[in-house]
């Protein structure tokens, strides 16, 4: 689907969306088609139930005194009610709403709205985006789809006034949006196409976009120490893998004002539990466990696509997690990059193991302003908190409180849960410096404190990911892959730590 931005008036072809305010209030597009069509317009809205509230919309099909396919009036609810992400939704209906259009040409007709907290061009802009976000599909494997199951919309495109304005604005969201898809896909892939070597090589392919990316195999991690993360890959056939790259959009040298920050992402490509096998059901579902590790290199593409004036280092842990004669068992005892032991009481409990290390080097190599990693990392955030919303964790107040309201701002939201001693003690071991599983009470808990006996003092957040996969759409994210991360970590890029 092709965006465009354009200024109001001109005609158009196809399918035609129009707005209307709380009370039917016809804006001023609206109120020009009324009048051409002898007022069939109006008839149409008193004749259904629309009442021009927010996420109402009404179908209008070959209106009288147009060549219209279609005209899609859509509710903007009070002024109030404009807001980014409000119009982002309503982007995400039109798409859904309008996917179908015949020509396969949409135009919205954007007018400015009195008392609405943005401006006429803020509102297109924001519509492409969550239009754009909506029509994500991941279909590759689905040889037989007939044309009729695809959608048939080619190109959409934004009347407004200031729509050069538009045009520039959403360049930028439209890398974001490049992330989002890329996580997407990552994250859809199944076991068998993305395992540590290929999805070291996808990020491998953020390259021409000028990030520089670092792979490294087992023996320069057995080099390095790294027993925690190698020990969850060594049931697998595959080999396992640690991807760093870095995004130089900030100043140079190597004073304050050029150290990075950086983001860490759990890479287990499968997660089938190792030994400690999982039950069969919904095993499947499984390759969604690299879900943090998809998130930061899509969060790299998103920034390195709008050059973000920014120094940032992303590091992922890919490994596979595999019951074999080789695999690592319950009770053994590694030792991760930072020197401490660690008895793996269960070889589930694996994320933190392989976050261990990742977060550790990261640490040491770059010493970053903080460090935020990303992880599908417990079933427990998932009882607590449902899918509405991720589990924060953080040792700094200031970060914790940037992150969450940074996912205020683009709907990805975060709820902060505690870190303490009496946590902390769970975990102790009586043969290592530490185990892996402290029981199921507060297991979200007890995981994210294991991560951070590996961060030192650097400021860091974890983010325990419970919204990687979505059941059923919502206006701005299709069923399947959400791509949770990119606009959450995009945002609090932009927000604060741009020069
Ligand atoms: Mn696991
Ligand atoms: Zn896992």
């Amino acid at each position: 689907m092709k965006i465009a931005f354009a200024k109001p008036g001109l005609r158009a072809t196809g399918v035609v969306v129009v707005s209307a305010g709380a009370g039917s209030k016809l804006s001023a597009s609206a109120a020009k088609l009324d009048k051409k069509s002898g007022g069939a317009l109006s008839r149409a809205i008193r004749a259904s139930s629309f009442e021009g509230k927010k996420g109402h919309s009404l179908n209008v099909l070959a209106l009288a005194g147009t060549k219209l396919d279609e005209v899609m009036i859509v509710g903007l609810g009070k002024p109030g009610d404009i807001t980014e992400l409000e119009m982002q939704r309503l982007g995400g209906r039109i798409y859904a709403g309008t996917k179908q259009a015949k020509k396969g040409s949409v135009t919205v007709a954007v007018d400015a709205v009195t008392d609405a907290k943005i401006t006429a061009a803020d509102i297109a802009t924001e519509i492409a985006y969550g239009a754009k976000l909506r029509s994500y599909r991941f279909d590759k494997y689905r040889t037989k789809l007939k044309p009729a199951e695809k959608p048939n919309i080619k190109s959409l495109t934004l009347q407004c006034a200031g729509f050069a304005n538009a045009r520039k604005k959403y360049a930028s969201l439209g890398k974001v949006a490049d992330g989002v898809f890329f996580t997407r896909d990552l994250v859809s892939e199944p076991g068998n196409v993305i395992y540590p070597d290929t999805l070291a090589k996808q990020a491998k392919t953020l390259e021409k976009l000028g990030v520089k990316v670092q792979i490294l195999g087992e023996a320069q991690m057995k080099r390095l120490g790294m027993g925690a993360l190698l020990g969850v890959g060594q049931g697998s056939a595959r080999e396992s893998k640690l991807v760093v790259m870095q995004w130089h959009g900030g100043p140079k040298g190597k004073g304050k004002a050029a150290q990075p920050i950086a983001f860490v992402g759990k890479g287990v490509t499968f997660d089938t539990g190792g030994i400690s096998l999982k039950p069969r059901e919904g095993l499947d579902i499984l390759k969604i466990d690299m879900g943090g590790s998809g998130a930061v290199i899509g969060l790299m593409k998103a920034l390195a696509g709008r050059k973000a004036q920014v120094n940032v280092v992303g590091v992922i842990g890919c490994v596979e997690n595999m019951p074999d004669g080789n695999a690592q068992r319950p009770g053994d005892i590694v030792t991760s990059m930072s020197g401490q032991t660690i008895e793996v009481i269960d070889t589930d409990a694996e994320g933190r193991l392989v976050l261990a290390d990742a977060l550790h080097y990261t640490n040491q190599r770059f010493k970053p302003k903080f460090m935020v990693n990303l992880a599908t990392l417990t079933g427990a955030i998932m009882v607590a908190l449902a899918h509405h919303n991720a589990g924060l964790f953080s040792n700094n107040d200031q970060l914790a409180e940037r992150l969450t309201q940074a996912g205020l701002e683009v709907d990805e939201t975060l709820w902060r849960m505690p870190l303490g001693e009496a946590y902390d003690k769970m975990i102790d071991s009586k043969i290592a410096d530490m185990k892996n599983l402290a029981g199921r009470l507060g297991g979200s808990i007890t995981a994210a404190q294991f991560l951070q006996r590996h961060v030192d003092n650097t400021p860091w957040a974890h983010i325990d990911i419970s919204g990687i996969w979505a059941e059923t759409d919502t206006p701005t994210v299709p069923e399947g892959a959400t791509g949770f991360g990119v606009r959450l970590l995009d945002r609090l890029v932009k927000n604060h730590y741009e020069s």
